[in-house]
């Protein structure tokens, strides 16, 4: 299942920060309602799956196991401890992280995926989103690049 969060004021998401020597630091707590939503998706997840005809369905768990019917998938989800690294969480659609913007205090680079401070370097790819639009984004990036690209070889032809 794909969870969305940083949308609500109960999930507020992570945060990236910079250590002295420039490495990232990755800080990233899930909230009681971030948890909430995993166990939901775990739920609605096995009914999905029985209903498209599958005979056991087992959730990303550590402790968790095949079970044959949605009930017992239900008494198990119900039960299961739901905490780091016990529940199988990834990630997936991190963006905005070169936002685009005229204002060089806010943003990486300008509306047309220019650098703003490295001359000659063009951006053309999801990290231009203000954020991660908590939505599948292929057809966004494609649009945006194809469009920025374009632009991009008319300018070099008058260069
Ligand atoms: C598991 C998974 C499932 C997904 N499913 C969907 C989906 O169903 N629908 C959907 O719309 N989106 C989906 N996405 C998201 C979507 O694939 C990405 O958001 C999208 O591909 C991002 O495009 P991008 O051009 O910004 O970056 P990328 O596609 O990551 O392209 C970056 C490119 O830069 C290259 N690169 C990196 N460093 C260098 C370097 N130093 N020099 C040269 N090249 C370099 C990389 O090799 C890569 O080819 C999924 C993502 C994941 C991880």
């Amino acid at each position: 299942a794909l969870l969305r969060d940083g949308f609500h004021p109960d999930s507020p998401g992570g945060t990236v920060e910079l250590r002295g020597d420039g490495t990232p630091v990755l800080d990233y707590q899930v909230s009681p309602y971030a948890w909430d939503g995993l166990r939901r998706a775990f739920h609605s997840m096995a009914e999905i799956q029985f209903a498209g005809g599958a005979k056991s369905v087992m959730p990303l768990h550590g402790d968790a196991r095949y079970v044959n019917t949605l009930a017992e998938a239900r008494s198990m989800i119900d039960g299961l401890n739901l905490e780091l690294h016990r529940t199988r969480l990834g990630s997936a659609h991190v963006m905005g992280g070169c936002a685009m913007g005229e204002e060089p205090k806010s943003a990486v680079a300008d509306s047309l995926g220019r650098h703003h401070q490295l001359r000659n370097l063009s951006i053309h790819d999801g990290s231009l989103f203000p954020t991660s639009i908590g939505a599948n984004p292929q057809l966004s990036v494609y649009g945006l690049t194809a469009q920025l690209a374009t632009a991009l070889a008319e300018r070099l032809k008058t260069a």
